[in-house]
C-alpha cells in the first residue's frame, strides 16, 4: 500500500540544504538542546522571518535531516516553541539518540500535525457524549413519569368503579395528576428543545473541525490525507465498475528559485495562484489536492489519461503565458511553469502503484526539459 509519501520525489531530486537555505545553515552547528534564544514561545514571534528561516536550515543541517516539507514543519514548530510537549519530545529524542533521526522526526512531525485537530475533535466528541447522556436521561425520566401517571390513572379509575372513594375526590386527584404530568411534559419539551439547539451547534462545530482537518490552509485545497481517502474510494469504485480513472502529479518548476529570488511570501502567493489555476482549469469533474510543498495532485474520475493530459496541459499553457509581477516591488517574476505526469489506473493496481507511475512520468517531464505534461508509458 502507498504510505503517504511522495513515491520517489525526495530521492529523485537529491535534496540539498545549501540550495534550500543558502549560507545561513552552517555545517557543524551545535545541536540546539533547548529552544534557541530563550523561553519557548517567545522565539518565533520575536525573530524576523528570515532569521527563523535560516535557523530552520541550521536545525535541519545539524540533524542531517532532508529539507522535506515534513521536516521543515517540524523544525518550524520546534523552533517556534508553541507546543511544549513537542519541544520536550524532540529534546528527549535528541538526548536519547544523539541527534534527531529521520524516522523519529517523521513521527514527531505527524503527531504535531494531527494534534491540533484531534484535540479539537476530542473536545467536541466529549460534548456530544454529554448531550447524548442528557438526552437519554430526559427520555428515561419522561418514560418513568408517564408510567407513574398511567398507573395512578388506573388506580383512580378502579377506585371510581369500586365506589370506595367519593367520585369528587377521585376526580380532583386525577385533575391534579394530569396537571403535574402536563407540567413535567412541558418542562421536558423545553429542555429537549434547548438540547436540540445545542446539538445543532455541535453538528456545525464538528463539520467545521472536519473541514479544518481536511484542508490545506495555504491553498484551500484538500490536503494529502483528504485527497488520498477520496482517491482510494474512487479507485475502488472504478476497479469495480471497470471505468477509467487517471491521476496527475503536478510539480512547479524551479520553485526553489522563486523563493530564493523573491522571498517565501511571494512563493506562497504563487502556490495559491497555481492551486487556483488548476481548480479552475481542470474541470468541475476533477478533484485537486495539495500533496505537499509545491506538488499538486489531480484526480480524474471516469476520465482517460489522454483527456486528463489535455486538460492539465491547457492549464500549464495558460499559466506559463501569464506576465507576473512582484506584489511588493512591481518587479517581473518571470514565467511560472509546472511539469506534470499522468497515469491511468490499470486493472488490479493499487494506489501506490498508480501514484508511482504518475511520479515516474513527472520525472520524465522534468528530465525532458520541464514545462510539459507526460503520460506514463508514452514518454
Ligand atoms: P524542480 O523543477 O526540479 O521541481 O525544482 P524545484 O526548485 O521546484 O524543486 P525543489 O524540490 O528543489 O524545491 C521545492 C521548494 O519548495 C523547496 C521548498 O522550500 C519550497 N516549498 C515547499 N513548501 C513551500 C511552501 O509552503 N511555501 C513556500 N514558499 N515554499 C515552499
Ligand atoms: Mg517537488
Ligand atoms: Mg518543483
Amino acid at each position: 500500500m502507498y504510505e503517504g509519501k511522495p513515491p520517489s520525489s525526495a530521492g529523485r531530486k537529491g535534496w540539498s540544504l545549501d540550495s534550500l537555505f543558502g549560507r545561513g545553515a552552517e555545517e557543524g552547528m551545535p545541536l540546539p538542546a533547548t529552544v534557541p534564544g530563550g523561553a519557548p514561545g517567545a522565539v518565533a514571534e520575536a525573530a524576523p522571518a528570515n532569521d527563523l528561516f535560516s535557523r530552520i536550515g541550521g536545525f535541519l543541517r545539524a540533524h542531517r535531516l532532508d529539507p522535506t516539507p515534513v521536516n521543515y514543519d517540524l523544525a518550524y514548530h520546534y523552533l517556534g516553541g508553541h507546543d511544549p510537549a513537542l519541544v520536550g519530545a524532540v529534546e528527549e529524542a535528541i538526548a536519547r539518540d544523539g541527534l534527531l533521526l529521520p524516522d523519529v522526526a517523521e513521527k514527531l512531525a505527524e503527531a504535531a500535525a494531527n494534534k491540533v485537530s484531534s484535540e479539537l475533535l476530542e473536545k467536541l466528541i466529549d460534548q456530544a457524549h454529554q448531550s447524548v447522556t442528557l438526552a437519554a436521561t430526559l427520555v428515561g425520566q419522561s418514560r418513568t413519569d408517564a408510567n407513574a401517571y398511567g398507573s395512578a390513572l388506573d388506580k383512580g379509575h378502579a377506585a371510581l368503579q369500586a365506589g370506595g372513594e367519593p367520585a369528587g375526590r377521585a376526580l380532583e386527584l386525577m385533575v391534579e395528576l394530569t396537571r403535574t404530568m402536563i407540567g413535567k411534559t412541558q418542562d421536558a419539551e423545553r429542555r429537549l428543545a434547548e438540547m436540540g439547539n445545542k446539538m445543532e451547534s455541535l453538528q456545525g462545530d464538528l463539520a467545521e473541525a472536519q473541514a479544518v482537518a481536511e484542508t490545506d490552509p495555504l491553498t484551500g485545497l484538500a490536503n494529502r490525507r483528504a485527497f488520498q481517502s477520496r482517491l482510494a474510494r474512487a479507485m475502488m469504485q472504478a476497479l469495480k465498475d471497470g471505468t477509467p480513472l487517471s491521476v496527475a502529479f503536478c510539480d512547479i518548476d524551479h520553485f526553489k528559485k522563486i523563493n530564493d529570488n523573491f522571498g517565501h511570501d511571494t512563493g506562497d502567493r504563487i502556490l495559491k495562484m497555481v492551486a487556483d489555476a488548476l481548480v479552475e482549469g481542470v474541470g468541475e469533474d476533477a478533484f485537486v489536492g495539495r500533496f505537499g510543498g509545491e506538488e499538486f495532485l489531480v484526480l480524474f474520475d471516469g476520465i482517460m489519461a489522454r483527456r486528463a493530459a489535455m486538460r492539465v496541459d491547457e492549464v500549464r499553457d495558460e499559466l506559463s503565458g501569464r506576465h507576473l509581477v512582484s506584489k511588493t516591488n512591481g518587479e517581473p517574476l518571470g514565467a511560472v511553469t509546472f511539469s506534470a505526469g499522468i497515469a491511468q489506473l490499470a486493472q488490479g493496481e493499487d494506489e501506490g502503484g498508480m501514484l508511482k507511475r504518475a511520479d515516474e512520468a513527472l520525472y520524465a517531464a522534468k528530465n525532458g526539459g520541464r514545462n510539459r505534461v507526460i503520460i506514463h508509458g508514452e514518454d
